[in-house]
Formats: C-alpha cells, sequence, structure tokens
C-alpha cells in the first residue's frame, strides 16, 4: 500500500450548492449518512452562506442537528464570514471551511471585500475556533485563473498561501474554481506554495471544466499533497461555465486511486450506489464515469 490519501467529500456542500434543484432536508440527511458509510471520514456537509445567496442550502442547522454523527468522522461547514462563524459554532460542526480568493476582483464580488480584509477574517475565525476545538481550513479560490482578471500570478497565490499560514489555519486548501489549471502548472504551484507555508498541510479542490481534473490531481499527489477534494458523482457546476462539470467525481478519483494502490478507506461499490442515489434527487445523469463505466476488474459477487 502507498501513502494513504485522504478524501474530503464536498458534494453535499459544494455539489448541491451547484445543483438547480433544492433537496429536502431529510433527503440531505441521508445522503451524507450514506457517504458516510462508504468510509467518507471527511465531509464538507452544509454551508452557513446567507440563505439569500444560497437558498439550496439555507437548511445548515437542520440538516447539522438532524445527522446520527459517527466517531472518527469530521463534519465541515462553509463559512463566509464572521456572521456565517456565529451561526456555525453551535451546531457540533468539527471543522469550517473560509473561502477567499487569490484574485481581488473575484473576492470582492464574492465576500464583498478585498483578499487582504478576508485574511484577517480567517484569523479571527482560527482564533475563536480553536478555542471551540473546531478546526479551520481557508481556502484559497481562483488560484489559477480568475473569470474577471485573467491568469492569476503565481506570485500572487504564493503570497496569499504565505500570510494565510501565519493565521493559525490547520490547512490551506488550493481551489481552482473555474477548472482552468494543468498538470505542469499544479506541480509549479504546489511546490511554491509548500515551500512558503511552514508545514502547514496542504489541501487540493480540482474543477474538471476542462476535462484537467484528475490529471491536476495525479500532479498534486505526485508533490506530495495527500488531501483532495471530490465531489459524488461530480455534482455540481461551475456557475461561469454553466455546461461544464465543476468538482472532480469522487467515483472517479477513488478508481484511480485504487489502481496506484492508495489507501483511502472509501468503497467503490458503494460509492457508485450513492450515486445511483444522487441522479434519482437531481433528476439527471451524474458526470461521473465510473458509474456508467463500471470498476475493474469487475467486481466478483
Ligand atoms: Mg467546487
Amino acid at each position: 500500500m502507498r501513502t494513504d490519501i485522504q478524501i474530503i467529500e464536498v458534494g453535499p456542500r459544494d455539489g448541491l450548492q451547484n445543483e438547480a434543484v433544492t433537496l429536502a432536508t431529510d433527503d440531505k440527511i441521508s445522503l451524507i449518512e450514506h457517504l458516510v458509510a462508504s468510509g467518507v471520514t471527511r465531509i464538507e456537509a452544509v454551508s452557513f452562506a446567507h440563505p439569500k445567496y444560497v437558498p439550496q442550502l439555507a437548511d445548515a442547522e437542520a440538516v447539522m442537528a438532524g445527522i446520527a454523527k459517527r466517531d472518527g468522522v469530521s463534519y465541515i461547514g462553509l463559512v463566509m464570514n464572521w456572521r456565517g462563524w456565529l451561526r456555525a459554532v453551535d451546531t457540533g460542526i468539527d471543522e469550517v471551511n473560509v473561502p477567499l480568493f487569490a484574485s481581488d476582483t473575484f473576492n470582492e464580488k464574492n465576500q464583498g471585500v478585498p483578499t487582504s480584509e478576508s485574511i484577517e477574517v480567517v484569523r479571527s475565525i482560527a482564533l475563536d475556533a480553536h478555542a471551540n476545538d473546531i478546526s479551520v481550513t481557508a481556502t484559497i479560490g481562483t488560484a489559477w485563473g480568475c473569470p474577471f482578471e485573467g491568469e492569476v500570478p503565481i506570485e500572487r497565490l504564493v503570497e496569499t498561501a504565505a500570510v494565510l499560514a501565519g493565521c493559525g489555519v490547520d490547512e490551506i486548501a488550493i481551489a481552482d474554481t473555474i477548472g482552468v489549471g494543468d498538470p505542469w502548472s499544479v506541480t509549479k504551484r504546489l511546490s511554491a506554495v509548500a515551500d512558503v507555508v511552514g508545514g502547514v498541510p496542504l489541501r487540493v479542490h480540482f474543477h474538471d471544466t476542462r476535462n484537467t481534473g484528475l490529471a491536476n490531481t495525479y500532479a498534486a499527489i505526485e508533490v506530495g499533497v495527500t488531501r483532495i477534494d471530490a465531489s459524488v458523482g461530480g455534482i455540481g457546476g461551475c456557475p461561469f461555465a454553466p455546461a461544464a462539470t465543476g468538482n472532480i467525481a469522487t467515483d472517479d478519483l477513488v478508481y484511480m486511486l485504487n489502481r496506484g494502490g492508495f489507501g483511502h478507506g472509501v468503497s467503490l461499490s458503494s460509492l457508485i450506489g450513492v450515486s445511483g442515489d444522487v441522479e434519482a434527487l437531481i433528476g439527471r445523469p451524474v458526470p461521473a464515469m465510473l458509474p456508467a463505466a463500471g470498476d475493474f476488474p469487475p467486481p466478483r459477487s
């Protein structure tokens, strides 16, 4: 067995956030529980974004209250700002993920403030979170490119990561928000980031918008990143490319990791079953390829 890879399942949050249909609270709860039953140990379950902006996930408190939490599983909530943090802290969440963006224009449009101000929000949340025994991830979005500014200079990404590393976060995620990265730039950018974060673990969040998601994941693993975001069935589009897929599919990632001999703890057959449930819930086929192609070698029955 090679290095263990930690899969962070983001379907219930990042996937559903970008789907047209809004699931019932009970359906979200059973989706989360089925993913955990498949072996997922870190799961982005809810969002504490303002319901006006993300109406599909307005029921974060009800979802967290309804989950039968399992030992050894870490439930994550997305927190956009201090107000979101105040909602999250009372729900029994294990971790929060706070996004900000390497591109100021995107940060202004998404968070209403420049990147430097979002970093200060992360610093405050990290301080309070640790007092409450909650872990904090900061995600740097638009780490490869921005729909408004175009190419994001590597220096900008590295500088943002370096400042964040000094904010007391437990992990820094690097996200290709609009899916424009390629594996060679992944090698270059993640190596440069790793040099400035002083041992803070890195995590990656790739989008398959231009079909480079798994290639980018391979490149990230090759430079030593072991924490990878993925979404069951590959659900979740990208708001800037409506016809394209968003997150890399957990199903496809698990297949690739299995073939590579990596440990991760997730059952592919169980996950494919959950993808089937998701198709029924969202009313369309999921973009993941494994549910259609099947595992190889074929599982013995
Ligand atoms: Mg995403």
